[in-house]
This record gives structure tokens, C-alpha cells and sequence, in this order.
């Protein structure tokens, strides 16, 4: 059952008390098996606090896959608009707002939040100044445009760190976060994909319409820097697209300022029978249609952190993933149209899965430390971890 607002709730019993924010389908790939496994366990009473893109019919109203995956317990809350693409700040405010209410309401005693978001960097303040745990996953890492910023951000208003790798525990024991605090867990992702349970093929093909036997995907994200730019790089990619014969399935990019502008270069694609516009997929859906393509080009974070997991090439464009992984199967290109192309013409091919963000059973691991008691100890005032080097004498 979807809540109305407000939500009057009652303690019922001891059981510990969770809120998840999700604010688009990149963060909820990745916490529904964390979700899934705190459901099934019976111990703790949580939320879904789901709002941002989730929330927008434009962009797929993917609340609906938050419902769908069975989960019951969803707070919807509408933080924007769509009428106005420009509004980051104003969405992390609203979502500061009506998450503020929400935790007086409901008074978890534990935020979970994931990545890089608006609505991540809200969930971790709301947490901070309420003095409620923060809890957050796929903490430690470096991309580009604003999202980096967001995201070490929401490290240091953070309590506990859930990341991926050896790699982002030491970048946030750099930070100065507390080795004890910080647990390597793995991508939650990758137990949905390395899962024996994804659609077949045939099943996306026929929920989505596409029939193509061999196809790329197309998913490009506007950078929020460089906005100025954006219309020209969003056509070179588009040419480049239809110049290179493939046939491809289009996502649409998530709603970050600048996103309006992508679609409407996309608009020439209407009527193209070589492309297939989809506004979101399924996550599952989206996993097997990414297994079976022959390459993902664009700047999304699947091309980095999941194709390589398959073992599908990736034509990352641009800066917005600068940083953040090298890989044989990753070919690093700028927003031009020779070069996208050059790149979809050379492959990489007979590819080694990569195990760099994981192997599974993450889900498994993050129970392991809500099972402990020291994890719940935690103190919500955070201790600066000072470098080794800095001697300070405490005067009187
Ligand atoms: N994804 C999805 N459905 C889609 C497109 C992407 O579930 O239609 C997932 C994808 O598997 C990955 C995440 O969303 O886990 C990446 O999202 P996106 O490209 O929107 O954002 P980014 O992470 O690059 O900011």
C-alpha cells in the first residue's frame, strides 16, 4: 500500500526502524536487493521514501517498479515538476523538506541513501541535523560534473559507508571517515546480475517492443557543466548513432539540468525504425537487454560499473565518467561524431567479466552489519580521522 502524507506512525515494537531514499532508477537497482533483503527478514520496520524522477510521468513514473518489485511500505513524495528542468536546487530543497517532515513522523533510526543524487545529498542532511544514522552505499568514488561533488558531500555528512571496493575505502578513509565505519560490501547491483533470474531476452523484447536481433543501447546523461555545449555533443552523438548503421535502443537520460534539450534532439529520431526511445526499463529488464547488446555507448554509469560485468563493450563519451573506472572494454571517446564512430567500427572484443565492483551477494554482507550491535553504537557525532602527520598539542 502506497502512504498518504502525513503518516502518523505508531512504534509497535523494538525492531529497528529504516528509511530508504530512492530518487530515480539508478539509485533503486541498487538498493532493492538491500530493500529485499531487509523485507524478508522480518527484523526491522523500514520505508521507501521514493520521490525525484521516480515521481515525474515524463521520465516513466518509475515509482511504479518500486511497486511493482512488491515492496509495500512507499512513501511517495513529489520533490519537482517536470515543467522546469533547471531546479537541482530547488528539488533538494523540497525533497530536504518533505523528508524533514517524514523522519518526524516516522523517526527512523537509520537513513539508508545511494550515490550521488539530489535526493541523496537530502536524505544524508535530514539524517545529519536530525542526528539519525546515515547510512550510505557506493560512497568512495570519482566521476565528473556535479555528481562527484554531491557524492563525497553526502560521505561526510555520512555516518556509515557501504561501498564497492578496497579502492573507494581507502579514497574515504582519505576523506578522513573511520576505517571501522567504512564496509566493503560490493555493488549491490550485481547480485540482480549475476542472478539466474533475469527475463530471457525474448520476455524484454516483447514488453518493450523491440525486435531488433542485434542492437547497441544508447543511454546519454547531460553533464552539468558543460551546458553550453550540450545541444551541439547531444547532436554529434545522435549523428554518429545514425550514421554507424546499428540499430539501438535510446533511454532517456535522467532529468538533471540540460535533460530537455537531449530529448528534444531526439526528437529526430521519430519514426526512425533503427531506434527504439524508451523513456526507463524495468532494472531486471534493462540488466538482460544489457547482457545481450553489442556495445552501450553514451556517459551512464551502466556503461562503467555493469557492462563490464557482462563483458559488453562500452563507448563512454565525454567527461561525465572521467575518472571513475579504466577497463579493456571501456573505449574512452570525446562527444564527436568521428570519434564515436571510430570506436564503434573497432570493439573490443573477448572481454574478461570484470569482478572490480563486485561479485554478489552484497545484500548478504550489509545484513551482516545491521545484525550488529556496534553497528546500531555508531555515534552520530562523527569523528574527523586525523592524517598521521598533523601533531596537535590540546591547549587548556
Ligand atoms: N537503468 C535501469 N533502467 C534503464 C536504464 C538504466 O534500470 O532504463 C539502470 C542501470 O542498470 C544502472 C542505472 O540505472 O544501474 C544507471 O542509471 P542512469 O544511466 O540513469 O544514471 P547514472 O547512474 O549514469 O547517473
Amino acid at each position: 500500500m502506497i502512504s498518504s502524507y502525513p503518516v502518523p506512525v505508531q512504534r509497535t515494537s523494538e525492531r529497528k526502524r529504516i528509511i530508504f531514499v530512492s530518487g530515480t532508477r539508478a539509485d533503486f537497482g541498487k538498493l532493492k536487493p538491500l530493500i529485499a533483503k531487509v523485507n524478508d527478514s522480518g527484523e526491522f520496520e523500514y520505508q521507501i521514501f521514493v520521490t525525484g524522477m521516480h515521481m515525474l510521468a515524463r521520465y516513466g513514473s518509475t515509482v511504479n517498479e518500486v511497486i511493482k518489485a512488491g515492496f509495500t511500505n512507499i512513501f511517495p513524495f513529489i520533490n519537482q515538476d517536470s515543467s522546469v528542468s533547471s531546479q537541482m536546487d530547488m528539488a533538494l530543497a523540497n525533497t530536504i523538506i518533505g523528508l524533514g517532515h517524514y523522519v518526524r513522523e516516522f523517526q527512523p533510526d537509520l537513513i539508508v541513501v545511494h550515490g550521488d543524487r539530489v535526493e541523496t545529498l537530502a536524505g544524508a542532511i535530514v539524517g545529519a541535523l536530525n542526528n539519525i544514522l546515515v547510512a550510505h552505499v557506493e560512497g568512495g568514488e570519482v566521476s565528473g560534473t556535479v555528481d562527484e561533488l554531491i557524492r563525497h558531500s553526502v560521505s561526510k555528512l555520512s555516518h556509515m559507508h557501504f561501498v564497492a571496493n578496497e579502492v573507494a575505502r581507502r579514497r574515504l578513509i582519505q576523506m578522513g571517515e573511520l576505517p571501522e565505519r567504512v564496509y566493503v560490501i560490493g555493488s549491490p547491483d550485481i547480485d540482480i546480475m549475476l542472478s539466474e533470474e533475469l527475463p530471457t531476452l525474448a520476455e524484454v523484447q516483447a514488453r518493450y517492443d523491440t525486435e531488433f536481433s542485434q542492437y547497441a543501447i544508447l543511454l546519454y546523461h547531460p553533464v552539468t557543466i558543460e551546458l553550453h555545449t550540450i545541444r551541439q555533443n547531444a547532436n554529434h552523438v545522435l549523428d554518429a548513432a545514425l550514421e554507424s548503421g546499428l540499430n539501438f535502443v535510446v533511454l532517456y537520460p535522467n532529468n538533471d539540468t540540460g535533460s530537455e534539450v537531449i530529448l528534444e534532439v531526439y526528437e529526430r529520431l521519430r519514426g526512425n525504425p533503427r531506434f527504439r526511445v524508451l523513456p526507463s526499463m524495468r532494472f531486471e529488464f534493462f540488466l538482460t537487454l544489457l547482457k545481450n547488446s553489442t556495445a552501450i555507448i553514451g556517459n551512464s554509469s551502466a556503461g562503467i560499473r555493469e557492462a563490464p560485468v557482462y563483458g559488453v563493450p562500452t563507448v563512454n563519451i565525454g567527461s561525465r565518467q572521467i575518472n571513475r573506472f579504466h577497463y579493456p572494454s571501456i573505449v574512452n571517446v570525446q562527444d564527436s561524431k568521428p570519434a564515436i564512430l571510430a570506436a564503434l567500427s573497432e570493439l573490443p572484443n573477448s572481454i574478461v567479466p570484470s569482478t572490480h565492483f563486485g561479485t554478489g551477494e552484497s545484500a548478504k554482507r550489509f545484513m551482516e552489519h545491521l545484525h550488529s550491535l556496534s553497528f546500531w553504537e555508531t555515534c552520530p557525532q562523527k569523528q574527523f580521522r586525523e592524517h598521521p602527520e598533523n601533531q596537535y598539542t590540546i591547549l587548556g
